[in-house]
């Protein structure tokens, strides 16, 4: 899979589209968290640095398909003012005749903000003439909203059909970092994978079991696996509906030679609560009325064990019910190891990527993946539109 380097073209002078994510927090009309605006910065400032003419366009939350005062950009606009040198306006539309004037008066090295994209309808609906009026605002499209890739709207697909398309540097670096860790992981590869539901992780552990060489099962998902083992476990969380996926893909790793493992050992609770009566329990059985809550010590031995060995390893998902601290020490621990292998590392998923932080190894992970439900689909083995169309390009 390559993707156009924007390092080795010419834009002086050229008006671009640089699609971002800037789906930031706001409360009371202040951005509280300037991380995703921060993560796109490399990109802006390269691409001033060619001499470049910029119009950024993002969504903001999830308005109805029109003007909403609460998802203006507005404040993100002041946000992003603060974290650039560059001079920055901001116009309180989207597309139009007079956008476009204000995109040919940018001078190289300015920047247009404009209005949340998610005002206008067509844009989710990726509708053509919509597509057309964006592309109107410039002479060539990049997008570095890898988060947003997963959807084929007007602003991460249809325009790039129209423009010159290109992957902004953080877009490349998911795909790269995503890409080269499914498709040549130097070995042994290690997935840990765990997070309340097997349900929504089902896609991605199908995807992995032909990928793999360990799989290492945790979180409230674990249960469901055991169960389908004929191990007892209280009042875990449990699937029913995914117990017999959980057992073929137990039979499938047999089959296949993949270690997988599930965990050997618990803490377990006798309620879902931060204050609830806890133990661990040496074995991997639970009895009635109680409830798995972490990964024990002996499951975070081997574990680690793994871990320690591995050349390529992918985290997502939380070992326990790491919010409460009680049960946080199987997903810390994971997250020490990981920053203690020499492997090359990936992290995804907005709760592994908290234990991460919580635990101060996030300087120590290879790559820290953004981008939630995009990144996993791409680790689920689906083609993202919005990568598919930068690809095309490249290669048409
Ligand atoms: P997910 O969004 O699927 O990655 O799941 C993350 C959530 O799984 C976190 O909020 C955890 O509290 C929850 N979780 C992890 N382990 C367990 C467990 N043993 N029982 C119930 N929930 C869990």
């Amino acid at each position: 899979m390559k993707l156009p380097r924007i390092e080795d073209q010419n834009f002086h002078g050229k008006r671009i589209f640089l699609r971002v994510d800037f789906n930031v927090p706001v409360e009371d009309g202040k951005v509280t968290d300037t991380t995703r605006i921060e993560k796109t910065l490399p990109t802006i400032d390269l691409l001033l640095s060619k001499g470049a003419k910029l119009v950024i366009g993002s969504h903001l939350g999830r308005p109805k398909g029109g003007p909403e005062p609460k998802y203006s950009m507005k404040p993100v606009y002041e946000a992003f003012q603060k974290l650039t040198k560059a001079k920055v306006s901001f116009i309180e539309k989207v597309v139009g005749s007079e956008v476009v004037s204000a995109s040919k008066a940018l001078a190289e090295g300015e920047i247009l903000l404009i209005e949340n994209l998610r005002f206008h309808k067509e844009e989710e609906e990726n509708e053509k003439s919509f597509c057309k009026q964006l592309a109107e605002l410039a002479d060539v499209y990049i997008n570095d909203a890898f988060g947003a890739a997963h959807r084929a709207h007007a602003s991460t697909e249809g325009i790039a059909h129209i423009l010159p398309a290109f992957a902004g540097l953080l877009m490349r670096k998911e795909i790269e970092m995503l890409g080269g860790l499914v498709m040549r992981p130097e070995r042994p590869f290690v997935a840990i994978i765990g997070g309340s539901k097997v349900s929504s992780k089902i896609a991605i552990l199908k995807n992995l079991i032909d990928k793999v060489d360990h799989l290492l099962i945790g979180g409230g998902m674990a249960y469901t696996f055991l169960r389908s083992r004929a191990v007892p476990i209280g009042k875990s969380l449990f699937e029913k509906d995914f117990e017999s996926e959980a057992f073929q893909i137990i039979d499938r790793a047999g089959v296949q030679g993949i270690d997988l493992q599930i965990p050997v050992d618990h803490i377990i609770a006798d309620q879902f609560d931060a204050n609830a009566k806890s133990k661990t329990v040496d074995k991997m059985g639970i009895l009635d009325g109680w409830m798995g809550m972490d990964i024990g010590p002996k499951t975070i031995d081997s574990y680690a064990k793994v871990i320690k060995n591995a050349k390529t390893i992918l985290w997502n998902g939380p070992m326990g019910v790491f919010e409460m601290d009680k049960f946080a020490k199987g997903t810390i621990e994971v997250a020490k190891a990981i920053s203690k292998s020499k492997a090359k590392s990936v992290v995804g998923g907005g709760d592994s990527i908290a234990a991460i932080n919580k635990a101060g190894v996030a300087d120590k992970i290879t790559h820290i993946s953004t981008g939630g439900g995009a990144s996993l689909e791409f680790l689920e083995g689906k083609t993202l539109p919005g990568v598919a169309c930068l690809i095309a390009k490249e290669e048409g």
